[in-house]
């Protein structure tokens, strides 16, 4: 059995907001091994970006624990930088204006005490190493999510977490940077927590998907399994609602029905409200874990689709 290099255990995230709490994280789970890249999917506001920010040790707990390398994670985002590396959606909101970009992706080496060549690195991430010398205005946006990319992996960490990296690029652009991280995983052998709700690319990239709704995992499993027989009928609704190259012509719709107000406190299952299966059992118990081979979800009456 492989250990897992992340560990999220029954993690628990709350805001306190005018009108009650809201749970962002309610009881989440989520392991990736050594190599592998785990997707976190779902709409927006199900969680996804504060369990990266719960990893990255930017959002306490209030309950439940998150290891990472065996080591518990604890508010210390500094120490952690060996260990995780972070690319997010907006490479130009996150690269220093006013910095050249060599200096930005030797950023991480400096805080902790080391030396590095930019041009290398720049090297790693298929980049012009003349470059280094350049403003991130003088760069194109996939050049610019390239010098991030270069910045998360400078200390080597053994995980990177990546929230939305294509959402901000050209269509064209998505799928270079998307060979990018395959090819330095391949070389480099590290993990990738990668968080998205573009459904083509998580099938491309991912070896594994975790849906999220409403701060909770309801399936997780591998991702040819998810996309082709899903059990939960979130998941299936995310499917269909999600673009292909046969609906091009059509907008895509969102799964039916409304996203409940987060600060309500569930009796039964949270997607109800929406669901095109829901019975009476659903509104009144909290449906159980079903573990099925090397997949698990929440529902009282799965989807049965093979
Ligand atoms: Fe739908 Fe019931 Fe399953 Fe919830 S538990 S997803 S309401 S079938």
């Amino acid at each position: 059995m492989t250990s897992d290099l992340l560990q999220v255990s029954d993690a628990q995230v709350e805001f306190h907001v005018a009108g009650g709490v809201v749970r962002a994280l309610d009881g989440v789970s989520i392991r990736v091994t050594p190599g592998e890249t785990v997707a976190v999917v779902g709409e927006s506001g199900c969680g996804k970006t504060t369990l990266a920010r719960a990893v990255l040790g930017l959002q306490p707990l209030s309950n439940g624990k998150i290891t990472l390398t065996g080591e518990e994670v604890r508010g210390t985002p500094r120490r952690l930088a060996e260990r995780v590396g972070m690319v997010w959606q907006d490479p130009y909101a996150s690269l220093n204006p006013k910095w050249r970009v060599g200096r930005s992706v030797l950023e991480p080496l400096y805080l902790s005490g080391r030396k590095g060549s930019p041009e290398k690195i720049f090297e790693e991430v298929g980049l012009d190493p003349r470059f280094v010398d350049r403003y991130p205005h003088q760069l194109s946006g996939g050049q610019r999510q390239r010098v991030a990319i270069g910045r998360a992996l400078a200390l080597k960490p053994p995980l990177v977490i990546c929230d939305e990296p294509t959402a901000a690029l050209d269509l064209s652009i998505r799928a270079q940077i998307l060979n990018l991280l395959k090819d330095i995983q391949k070389s480099n052998g590290c993990s990738f927590l990668y968080i998205s709700h573009d459904l083509t690319t998580v099938r491309f990239l991912a070896d594994r998907v975790a849906v999220m709704y409403l701060g909770r995992v309801v399936e997780e499993g591998p991702t040819e399994q998810i996309f082709t027989d899903p059990r939960h009928p979130y998941t299936a609704a995310l499917l269909e609602s999600a673009p292909s190259l046969e609906k091009l012509m059509h907008l895509p719709e969102p799964p039916v029905g409304e996203v409940p107000d987060p600060k309500t406190r569930f009796i039964g299952c949270r997607f109800a409200g929406r669901c095109p299966n829901a019975a009476d059992q659903c509104i009144g118990e909290d449906p159980p874990r079903t573990v099925e081979a090397d997949r698990s979800y929440f529902c009282h009456l799965p989807v049965k689709t093979s």
